[in-house]
């Protein structure tokens, strides 16, 4: 478990989208010289992170709840950096905190390529919430199970508590 001390003064920034705030208060967590935050090379990443509290911005899960999590979690670039190389380092509103199940899912698909968002420059806040809700949308289809596959899940359970029956 981490405790963050900044979390007011972080969530009032983002509120009022101060964006220069949030990316002082990455600053400072970038001295703090802990080995765990040093793994961000640049501040406009972990700036990404502040603006979802460290939550995965498509699954919502909290990054900082287990260790592991933490240690698997990845930046994602929202447009994919292949495609969109001058938003790869150093803007923050193109990087995503995500939990690897996520960030592995979504792979190089670039949610601005149908009816697009972003023209050019950096990417506006509206615009990142815009296609982190796409990417939400696209990730949510892609794990829906079929009804074939819950039937399976059920015979799988059945079959699991048969044989746990067995043994006691
Ligand atoms: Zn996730």
């Amino acid at each position: 478990m981490f405790s963050i001390a900044v979390d007011e003064i972080l969530l009032g920034a983002v509120q009022r989208q101060e964006m220069d705030k949030v990316l002082d208060v990455a600053k400072r967590f970038l001295n703090w010289e802990s080995p765990y935050w040093n793994s961000f090379h640049h501040p406009e990443h972990l700036a990404g992170w502040l603006l979802t509290n460290f939550h995965c911005a498509y699954c919502k899960v909290d990054l900082l709840d287990e260790h592991i999590r933490l240690r698997r979690a990845h930046t994602d670039h929202l447009l994919p950096q292949m495609k969109y190389p001058h938003l790869r380092d150093h803007s923050m509103m193109n990087a995503v905190a995500s939990c690897d199940v996520c960030n592995i899912m979504k792979g190089n698909w670039d949610p601005n390529e149908r009816d697009p968002l972003y023209a050019g420059g950096d990417l506006s806040y509206e615009a990142r919430l815009l296609l982190i809700e796409r990417t939400k949308n696209k990730l949510q289809l892609m794990t829906r199970p079929s009804p074939n596959q819950v039937l399976d899940i059920d015979k799988v359970r059945l079959a699991a508590d048969k044989a746990r029956e067995k043994l006691y």
